[in-house]
């Protein structure tokens, strides 16, 4: 295992460093995917559905914090293509696990939200409609919604609005409250941002098919890359989703045995 932080080098709109985007239009491009999962999203809504070359993908940058029926479309893309890439949530990559893809990439998660309780949260605590929204992040215990505002006749400019997560994080889905995965540890590759400057994604290399791709990505001038990532910030994450294991014990016992209590 290996941790990198990384960017891409091509001009995307993505959500941290480009990475995820950058590495999968590599692999469709290059015949190591014929076809790979991704999100993108109406309104914010997310919309799984399957990219077969790199401009599919421009669609599903940026993260959609609600839950999106990702592992619904890999019976599809198994019986139809040889190799088969899945983007997704620690939950998705565990799912994943049952059918036989290429390549899964992980993407570090501490919660999610149902659709609706996001754009009512965005509403109520910001005053935003959702369709107004060009960027929402959890990042430094803070949830963060970006706008665009007319500024006179001279274009747009960004706005932005936070609270910390604390203030919603009780709002989650519920399966995110029992969740033991923050980093995807069954993935090919995990990324992230925590642990590195902004900008920049944290990469968890977990395979040595990915550490090749990566290789062949710098050195066709893709990506850059150093090794500057924080770990400790990436473990204590972990750490807090770990301490549920101990959680779910107590409630399987308590389902098990609800005449002792
Ligand atoms: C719900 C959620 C919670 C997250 N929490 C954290 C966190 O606590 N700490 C942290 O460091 N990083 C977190 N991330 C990951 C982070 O937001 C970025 O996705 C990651 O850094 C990759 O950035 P990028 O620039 O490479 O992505 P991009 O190149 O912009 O690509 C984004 C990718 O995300 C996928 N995607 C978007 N929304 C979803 C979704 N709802 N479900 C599954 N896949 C999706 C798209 O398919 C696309 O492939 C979270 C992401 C999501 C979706
Ligand atoms: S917290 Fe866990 S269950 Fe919730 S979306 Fe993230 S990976 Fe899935």
């Amino acid at each position: 295992m290996k941790y990198l932080s990384a960017k891409s080098k091509l001009n995307i709109d993505a959500q941290d460093g480009g990475f995820t985007t950058t590495l999968l239009s590599y692999c469709l491009e290059n015949g190591i995917l014929d076809a790979v999962v991704v999100v993108g999203d109406k309104n914010w809504k997310p919309v799984a559905y399957l990219a077969t070359t790199p401009t599919e993908l421009l669609k599903s940058t940026k993260s959609k914090y609600s839950i999106s029926p990702n592992n619904k479309l890999l019976e599809y893309a198994t019986e139809n293509y040889d190799k088969v890439g899945l983007v997704g949530l620690p939950c998705h990559i565990l799912g994943g696990l049952q059918f036989d893809l290429t390549l899964k990439v992980g993407l570090f998660c501490t919660k999610n939200f149902y659709y609706d309780t996001i754009k009512n949260i965005i509403k109520e605590k910001f005053g935003v409609n959702i369709d107004e929204v060009v960027k929402m992040n959890i990042t430094k215990g803070k949830f963060v919604v970006e706008t665009l505002k007319k500024k006179g006749f001279a274009g747009t400019e960004k706005v932005v609005y936070e609270i910390p997560i604390k203030e919603i994080e009780k709002l989650c889905n519920l399966g995110c409250r029992v969740c033991t995965d923050f980093s995807a540890k069954y993935a090919d590759v995990s990324v992230g941002s925590v642990g590195s400057e902004d900008g920049w994604n944290t990469v968890i290399v977990r395979s040595k098919m990915v550490e090749d791709i990566i290789n062949e990505m710098v050195e066709k001038g893709l990506i850059e890359v150093k090794d500057a990532v924080d770990i400790k910030a990436v473990e204590k994450l972990e750490n807090i989703k770990k301490k549920n294991e101990e959680i779910n014990k107590c409630s399987a016992y308590f389902a098990v045995c609800p005449a002792l209590f």
